[in-house]
């Protein structure tokens, strides 16, 4: 059984190694996406939108690391492999690569945040996120968070492939590169993702949603 929500913010990888200057894996300007990020959270807490987190997992020695060039980054068990303070609610659950939930619409009914750890680019090869898109549907998905070319690309083509509504919001993403951007863009684009600001997103839900005192 399906269950539709109105709506779900999609946060990806919004963790101290990809947002930090000095983090492993620096997306350039990303922290200028922070005031954004804050923004759209207090917006879920207002109004009980649940969000979806992911987070790179990564082991010291991550086949990744070598099939994309990239340097090791959140590697478990260090502080680049944390969320931002900024992106994480109160109330959430985590979820481990290999871990499978059969309830997952009811986790997510029961805290305001799941977090989907992963060890991939694209969260959809999980079993758990999986399943999460077999059971839940909404009216709108808003995806935003690091890096634009890669986990955000991957996130929004997968949802927008199976004909969910889904918003990319472009003023709180940020790409590695400007190539990889545009690119990126312009694939989400042609899969029918549709781009939205936070403002947009805000107005969107004053209309749609009554303020909840979850
Ligand atoms: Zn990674």
């Amino acid at each position: 059984m399906v269950r539709q929500h109105k709506t779900i913010f999609v946060d990806i990888d919004t963790q101290h190694d990809f947002m930090d200057p000095h983090g492993a894996l620096y997306v350039p300007s990303a922290e200028q996406i922070v005031p954004n990020l804050r923004r759209l959270f207090a917006t879920a807490t207002e109004y009980g939108i649940p969000v979806v987190s992911t987070a790179d997992y990564h082991t010291t020695d991550d086949p990744e690391f070598s099939a994309y060039n990239f340097p090791p980054h959140c590697v478990v068990g260090t502080p680049g492999q944390q969320r931002l303070a900024d992106t994480l609610l109160a109330d959430r659950a985590h979820l481990d690569p290999e871990e499978l939930i059969d309830d997952i619409d009811r986790l997510l009914e029961h805290h305001a945040q799941v977090v989907f750890r992963k060890r991939t680019l694209d969260v959809w090869t999980s079993a758990s996120a999986r399943r999460l898109l077999e059971q839940v549907h909404a009216d709108a998905w808003y995806v935003f968070g690091v890096a634009t070319d890669y986990c955000v690309k991957s996130a929004a083509l997968g949802l927008a492939k199976i004909g969910q509504p889904t918003y990319v919001v472009t003023d709180a993403v940020k790409a590695i590169t400007p190539q990889g951007e545009q690119a990126a863009l312009n694939e989400m684009r042609a899969s029918g993702a549709q781009f939205v600001t936070t403002d947009q997103v805000i107005q969107a839900l004053r209309q749609t949603h009554a303020p909840t005192t979850r």
